[in-house]
């Protein structure tokens, strides 16, 4: 089985299993599958975000569209640079799950709130600004997925500089350097999914111990 589709599979699945857990009101049990993905991340890297999250899966397919029908995907806003907004709506998205529950019994569908915010930001702006400006669970994953144990590595010396993998890449997480020409990820923003694996014309790319 090729790795898209692994991936791929691996996305559908993990989406329909969001949909149903919605369905059925448990936004908890998907937040248990966040929990257990982000404390993973100190040893295999953000996975999740590459082979669970629906908000991706979603961003996937809505990026795929937008480049089809030719929508201009703009550059983050010089007010989001800083990603302060992904911290914002962390504290936000938990205080209105945790009080209204609690005071009013009101359950507020908010990742699905979230799931519809990533399509429309994907329409108008490139992938990236999603993933490290907005969402709160990529913020929280940039915190443990920076000391990933294993993650996707560039070798260096079969690296030409070609910079496809910065090009295919949805989170800015590989950089080819002006000084060297040669790629670095970082495992901080990685998604740990197969975008620069499978387009590097040198086979430089691979999952390992960093
Ligand atoms: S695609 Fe491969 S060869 Fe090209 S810059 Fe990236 S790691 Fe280097
Ligand atoms: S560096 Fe490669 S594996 Fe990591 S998010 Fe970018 S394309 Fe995916």
């Amino acid at each position: 089985m090729s790795k898209q589709v692994r991936i791929n599979l691996s996305r559908i699945a993990f989406f329909g299993l969001f949909v149903l857990l919605m369905v059925k009101g448990k936004p908890m049990v998907w937040l248990g599958i966040f929990g257990v993905s982000l404390l993973a991340a100190f040893l295999f890297g953000r996975f999740y975000c590459g082979w669970i999250c629906p908000m991706n899966s979603a961003m996937v397919v809505t990026e795929t569209a937008a480049k089809k029908m030719k929508l201009k995907q703009r550059n983050s806003p010089k007010w989001l640079e800083s990603g302060w907004l992904s911290w914002v709506l962390l504290v936000v998205m938990g205080l209105s799950m945790a009080m209204l529950r609690k005071l009013l019994g009101v359950q507020i569908p908010v990742l699905f709130y979230f799931l519809i915010l990533s399509v429309l930001v994907t329409i108008f702006y490139k992938p990236e600004v999603f993933h490290n400006k907005i969402c709160p669970f990529g913020g929280l994953l940039s915190l443990t997925g920076r000391f990933a144990r294993f993650s996707r590595k560039v070798n260096t010396e079969q690296c030409i500089g070609c910079k496809r993998c910065e090009t295919t890449c949805p989170s800015t997480a590989v950089k080819v350097s002006r000084e060297d020409r040669k790629a670095r990820i970082d495992s901080k923003l990685c998604h740990q999914c197969f975008n620069c694996e499978i387009i590097c014309p040198e086979d430089a790319i691979a999952y390992q111990k960093k």
